[in-house]
């Protein structure tokens, strides 16, 4: 760890230079490191892993309060029961690795490393689920999985080892139940997004882009600060294409065989790259206070009765993450160093607030000090949380919204997507006509919603059902 001023001006300026502050933030708070010589895998240090625990247990647990189950399945899928279903099979051909041999010999069967998990999953649903009374099934699981991208890569934004995979599968009786499914996903995504004040869009996926093998799916999309945007989520309707080449078969109420109905559904580690995009400034991280590892840091400044102060106002604060920091270093030094960790509150106590009763806060997101008396610490520090984090979700929708613009014709489309953001235009929601448009605009096409209707026409003159939006993509 580099302390000081030197430390801040590692960093570099957000705003400036995002990329670059991105991994120097990254490396410097020691969430990865980046030096592991293999491109597009990264070492996750200590830090990082709290993090990522902190993040996954909110999910984990909005997971089982309805009614998921957490499950493990394998690494590997043989290459026949990978290549099953041929639209999924195309989909990751390209970037899913293979291993055909050991050490030693060849393997008699080849192995696809996973790069998702439905195949795998789905083989087993079929033995498992016999009749209506196995319905609905609902597992998920936190694995790593494994795309080999050939486009540059990124920490925590584009990887090859996808280390935190939060997948999500179902099974159902009827159609109408698996679209239910979809509206409760979406529903677990937008409370864990709003939970960690990330702003998202929610897209309808156009159906040349739809996920391999899937009926339709929905994407949630953030931009980051260089007006990138970055797909945080995805959730898949699957109809029953898996269920046919899998063959997972029930028996329904009127005794009588039918397939299931099936959605999936997804998030990983970006999560956690738009919460430090988004959140964080020049001197480092800014995290919101729930999934900050340490929420709480106390600076002693020597002197008479320091210590015994800080024993008696750290017994306020159980339940708390705190830390207390004594290490041999300038009070200066330690504050550079857990501002770039995103700690969001840091108490400084030194004789001054010994002599007269209280101690000197300061708020990470804003840099306030504030003076609070001993007898109000408890109640002042909780306060100031939450409100940190109210301040910290605003002002990321704030600068969200700046960042979505609409356009009506396609020059104007053009200048807009190049300047970055996200860039609405009126679309007759026909695929030729979308299709035609994407390849005509930079960036990518990201989707729909279902629910807007311009009054403008079409750019293809046809009237308009919704909007086509479009942005430089992560
Ligand atoms: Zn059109």
């Amino acid at each position: 760890m580099v302390f000081g001023g030197v430390l801040s001006e590692k960093l570099g300026v957000k705003k400036k230079d995002f990329t670059e502050w991105f991994e120097r933030v990254l490396f410097y708070s020691e969430i990865i490191d980046h030096r592991y010589p293999l491109k597009g895998v990264y070492v996750w240090r200590p830090f990082g892993m709290k993090l990522m625990k902190l993040l996954m247990d909110k999910m984990k647990k909005l997971m089982e309060k309805s009614g998921h189950e957490e499950a493990y399945f394998p690494l590997f899928s043989p290459i026949s029961i990978f290549s099953k279903e041929a639209e999924f099979l195309k989909g990751f051909s390209g970037e899913s690795l293979r291993v055909t041999r050991t050490g030693k010999r060849k393997l008699s069967e080849e192995l696809v490393v996973r790069p998702t998990s439905e195949t795998i999953m789905y083989y087993m649903f079929s033995l498992w689920i016999r009749s209506w009374r196995d319905l609905p099934l609902k597992i998920f699981q936190v694995v790593p999985i494994f795309r080999w991208e050939t486009k540059m890569t990124k920490p925590l934004l584009r990887v090859r080892e996808i280390v935190f995979f939060k997948e999500a599968h179902t099974a159902h009786e009827t159609r109408q139940e698996a679209d239910e499914q979809i509206k409760e996903a979406i529903k677990i995504y937008t409370e864990f997004f709003e939970w960690l004040g990330i702003p998202f869009i929610l897209l309808k996926t156009p159906s040349w882009d739809t996920f391999a093998g899937a009926e339709y799916n929905y994407d949630f999309v953030t931009v980051l600060p260089d007006g990138k945007a970055l797909e945080l989520a995805s959730v898949i309707n699957l109809g029953q294409k898996f269920a046919k080449v899998f063959n997972i078969e029930f028996m329904d109420r009127n005794e009588e065989k039918r397939l299931v109905w099936q959605t999936c559904y997804g998030i990983s580690e970006r999560v956690l790259g738009a919460v430090v995009a988004i959140h964080g400034d020049d001197k480092g991280l800014v995290l919101p206070p729930d999934i900050a590892p340490v929420q709480v840091v106390v600076v002693p400044i020597p002197g008479k009765g320091v210590d015994e102060k800080i024993k008696k106002i750290t017994s306020f604060l159980e339940g708390l993450r705190v830390v207390i920091d004594e290490r041999d270093v300038r009070p200066g030094e330690k504050y550079y160093h857990w501002e770039a960790k995103g700690v969001p509150i840091r108490i400084e106590v030194g004789e001054k607030e010994v002599k007269k009763n209280f101690v000197t806060l300061a708020r990470r997101d804003t840099g306030e000090k504030i003076k609070v008396e001993d007898s109000r610490i408890k109640k002042e520090i909780f306060r100031i949380l939450s409100e940190i984090q109210k301040n910290i979700s605003e002002k990321a929708k704030n600068g969200f919204a700046q960042f979505i613009k609409t356009a009506f014709s396609e020059e104007e489309a053009k200048k807009m997507i190049e300047k970055g953001g996200i860039v609405k235009i009126p679309w007759c929601g026909k695929d030729e006509c979308g299709e035609n448009l994407q390849e005509k605009l930079p960036g990518e096409a990201l989707g729909f919603k279902d629910d807007e209707k311009p009054a403008e026409p079409c750019i293809c003159g046809s009237e308009s059902t919704t909007y086509l939006y479009f942005a430089r993509c992560y």
